[in-house]
């Protein structure tokens, strides 16, 4: 079985050159795993484009009266005309009301409004012109009121959505569909029901794969955007996105946060010795062993060179410590001289150092490492008072 679907991934990806990561096929399933700066990117451009349709359509709804105004007696035509305005304005809050937030249930509760008010005025306009008898009027016209379920699963495609998402919101469409052909059985045309019935389910199976592959692109573009291209940790950038964000979450669940700031020692001479080219190696495989063996929820950031910050959400200063003391067990991998590979390593802990935002805590990681320096490299340093817990482990190799 596995076999099969590896075969299957493999020739898929061969179609989709670099775009997609094993890992990363389950996030176009369901949204459950999606790392948070990706989930934040994408609900950022969810509610941009569902402030672009609601201007398009506060601007378009109300211009088509002059459609109506053309076709329907006027009497209908000053009704449909005050629906449309009631639409306008709905739509012009929906602008005002969401602006992006990076919240992905606010960026539900946006797409789900801008669908809600096509709908409710497909089914008020329905009734509306279904009590006037329109023997004169052509039918292909009035008919245009019925393609609003078209175009709102067809409109489906313009979001970065999961397959689970899709399909959660074109099943009441779907259903909706149903109802009002139900309720019209008496008099239905069956065969041209059916077959608009079988087009709606091919709209949404299209539009799923319109936003399945838009969120895949998306991955990928982020997955590069936030990425630290030679080693493949996060960038400073995205590290300092992570922090701000988690000291926030922290701070408001009242968890600790801690950070650790890892500096390669005399690392420059490795570059001296073998050259620029073993010194990228050697930071490669020593992110590997890093990231090998973080805990579930760390994140390990690429602050410049050969610096590096761990950051370590729900994790008091105590535990930080032994976090790091094991990594320093584990080592952080070889030289090309076979010597060890040792950093010096600053931690700050929000609670302990009662920081009131996150600059002072990396700050404070970034000090105690280089005490860690002074004090002879190759240590752990944690608190601001004398050196106690942190001896050297692993032989510093001379230099
Ligand atoms: P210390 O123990 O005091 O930290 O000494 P160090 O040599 O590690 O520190 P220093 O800041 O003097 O030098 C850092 C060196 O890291 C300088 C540079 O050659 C090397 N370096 C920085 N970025 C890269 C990189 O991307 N690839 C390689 N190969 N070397 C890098
Ligand atoms: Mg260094
Ligand atoms: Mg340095």
């Amino acid at each position: 079985m596995n076999r099969i679907v590896d075969l299957v991934w493999h020739r898929l990806a061969g179609l989709m050159p670099g775009e997609l990561r094993q890992a990363e096929f389950g996030w176009l399933g369901a949204p459950y795993q999606h790392p948070l700066l990706l989930a934040r990117r994408r609900a950022t451009l969810i509610v941009n484009r569902v402030r672009l349709f609601a201007y398009l359509f506060a601007v378009l709804t109300p211009l088509w009266s002059i459609v109506d105004f053309l076709i329907f007696p006027v009497v209908l035509w000053l009704d449909l005309a005050l629906m449309r305005f009631a639409a306008c304005v709905a739509f012009a809050s929906l602008l005002m009301e969401y602006k992006p937030n990076g919240n992905t249930l606010h960026a539900y509760r946006a797409i789900a409004f801008l669908f809600a008010i096509p709908t409710v005025f497909d089914i008020a306009s329905h009734f509306l012109i279904a009590s006037h008898q329109l023997a004169d009027t052509p039918a292909a016209i009035v008919g245009g009121y019925a393609f609003l379920p078209f175009v709102l699963l067809a409109g489906l495609s313009i979001f970065p959505l999961t397959l689970l998402e899709n399909l959660i919101i074109a099943c009441p469409i779907l259903i909706l569909q149903f109802v009002s052909g139900y309720v019209r059985w008496p008099t239905l045309d069956w065969a041209s029901f059916a077959g608009a019935f079988w087009l709606l389910l091919i709209i949404t199976g299209m539009s799923a794969l319109a936003g399945m592959s838009q969120l895949a692109f998306m991955l990928a573009l982020v997955r590069q955007a936030l990425r630290d291209p030679l080693t493949g940790t996060f960038s400073r950038n995205s590290g300092e996105e992570v922090i701000e964000l988690q000291f926030s979450v922290t701070r408001r669940s009242g968890k600790p946060l801690a950070i650790a700031f890892i500096d390669l020692d005399h690392f420059k001479s490795v570059n001296d010795r073998f050259g620029h080219e073993a010194g990228d190696h050697v930071l490669i495989a020593t992110t590997e062993t890093i990231s090998r063996n973080l805990r579930r929820g760390d994140v390990l950031a690429r602050w410049g060179g050969e610096e590096f910050v761990l950051i370590m959400p729900n994790t008091d200063i105590k535990e930080a410590e032994s976090a790091l003391v094991r990594l320093r067990h584990i080592g952080f991998g070889m030289r090309p001289d076979n010597t060890p590979v040792t950093a010096s390593i600053g931690i700050a802990e929000r609670i302990d150092m009662h920081a009131q935002d996150w600059k002072t805590l990396v700050d404070k990681a970034d000090q105690r490492m280089y005490r860690a320096k002074q004090g002879g490299r190759d240590r752990i340093v944690c608190t601001d008072g004398p050196e106690t817990a942190s001896q050297p482990a692993s032989s510093v190799a001379s230099h």
